[in-house]
């Protein structure tokens, strides 16, 4: 074979590795390059950190800081086998030096390599912080009762609902999975969501778990670069009982289990299941709550029917034993009071649906 004139070092080689002979070659190759300065952006006020043009909140500060240079890092293109040793070092609290090690073939040879570069740690705002600020919203959610206004109790669980499962969206990655704003209205509370799709998943948790419905509908908000921005308004309305009330109408007395599209409950008065739908209930009214239900001793109790102490008078009444029922003499048992007179409620079942 001939040999060839390096240009570089004029020496005689066998072949050229990029236009020069193989000790020019590794003497100016770099194994791993990466830039003096290091940015690694991170929110200031959720904490969340800018990788790859994403925002995300999977990292600590040491972790985006390797994952930054990781990103930054030039690595020789004829390199194999590559490892890589990254090491930050906090020197301050947003900065960082970061030393390098790599280790890799090229062309069969082993070649090492060593390098330090820092990283700051700078603060802006992330895309959700940045919406939330400037009162960005997609829909409003606005949380009413039908025929009465929604108890503290009630929104305090839509509330609890709305942030467990805003929660959990944004830990799946959804960055629009917010509150923006809330307002107290007269008859419930109207709130303005990032996502309309999370606003959505939400009404139907509230709605599986506290009954009534929801309906949507989007309106003209406004324009925006020549476009048409809509919203939509996500109104739901609790039911207009709750699980628990005992209500009346007619010669009925129910306990209210579920009330939504369909309505369950127990028949106090046949001790049976009560199966009707809102429409077919109208003229029922509230007139007791098994959450404050009086409590009145049993003194003796029979085959179908037992003696009750009413609480408000102590006179001795005859009620009928409800189904199930498993309280024995002298045990105190809840009882309301309907048009026909005392009535005692049934062991609670299953009220895991129940506020
Ligand atoms: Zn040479
Ligand atoms: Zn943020």
């Amino acid at each position: 074979m001939n040999d060839i004139t390096c240009p570089k070092c004029g020496g005689l080689t066998q072949g050229l590795i990029d236009g020069l002979c193989k000790d020019c070659f590794f003497k100016a190759s770099h194994l791993i390059e990466a830039p003096l300065v290091l940015y690694a952006k991170i929110c200031p006020t959720c904490g969340a950190q800018l990788l790859k043009g994403k925002w995300n909140n999977d990292y600590t500060i040491p972790e985006i800081v390797i994952q930054t240079a990781e990103d930054a890092l030039l690595i020789h293109d004829k390199a194999d086998d590559i490892e890589l040793c990254i090491e930050p070092k906090q020197m301050t609290p947003h900065v960082y030096r970061v030393k390098i090690e790599a280790s890799a073939t090229i062309l069969g040879e082993p070649v090492q390599q060593s390098i330090e570069t820092e990283a700051r740690i700078t603060r802006i705002a992330c895309d959700m912080c940045s919406r939330m600020s400037g009162n960005y919203f997609e829909a409003i959610l606005q949380i009413r009762a039908a025929s009465r206004h929604p108890t503290e109790e009630e929104k305090k669980r839509c509330m609890q609902i709305i942030n467990n499962t805003l929660d959990k969206m944004q830990k799946k990655g959804d960055r629009t999975a917010f509150i923006t704003n809330s307002a107290e209205a007269r008859d419930g509370i109207d709130l303005y969501m990032g996502s309309a799709n999370a606003t959505r998943i939400i009404c139907k948790e509230i709605v599986a778990e506290l009954g009534g419905g929801f309906a949507e509908s989007s309106s003209l908000f406004g324009r925006k670069d020549g476009k048409e921005v809509y919203r939509m308004t996500f109104s739901l309305r609790l039911p207009e009982f709750m699980p628990g009330d005992i209500i009346e109408f007619k010669d009925k007395v129910v306990e209210i289990k579920k009330f939504s599209k369909s309505v369950t409950g127990t028949d106090l008065i046949k001790s049976g299941r009560f199966i009707s739908s809102p429409d077919d209930m109208k003229g029922f009214v509230l007139i007791a709550k098994r959450s404050t239900a009086k409590k009145a001793v049993v003194v003796s109790i029979e085959k179908d029917e037992m003696m009750l102490l009413d609480p408000d008078n102590f006179e001795t009444v005859t009620v009928k034993i409800p189904v199930p029922f498993s309280a024995s003499e002298g045990d105190e048992v809840p009882v309301i009071k309907a048009s026909i007179g005392l009535v005692a409620l049934p062991d609670e079942t299953s009220r895991k649906n129940d506020l």
